[in-house]
């Protein structure tokens, strides 16, 4: 994915949290994951060296990069 794409995808999402350099937008219109094509939850953007997440529940995810930035996209059963 492209930057172009990232912020296109993120002007769709609804923001949701952001802490530091982690930033959590909500995907309430139920785009597409760009991984596995199912609608996913939440867009996670890493933007830090290293981040770490407390997941509060067991999702699945997929990932992508952009730039020096890791996405998540998580999906929930
Ligand atoms: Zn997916």
């Amino acid at each position: 994915m492209n930057e172009t794409d990232l912020d296109e995808l993120i002007s769709s999402l609804t923001p949701h949290e952001s802490a530091d350099s982690v930033k959590t937008y909500r995907n309430t219109v139920s785009i597409s994951c760009p991984a596995c094509e199912d609608p996913f939850d939440d867009l996670v953007v890493c933007s830090g060296e290293y981040d770490s997440l407390e997941l509060s529940k067991v999702l699945d995810l997929c990932v992508t990069t952009v730039d020096d930035d890791v996405l998540l996209f998580t999906h929930q059963h």
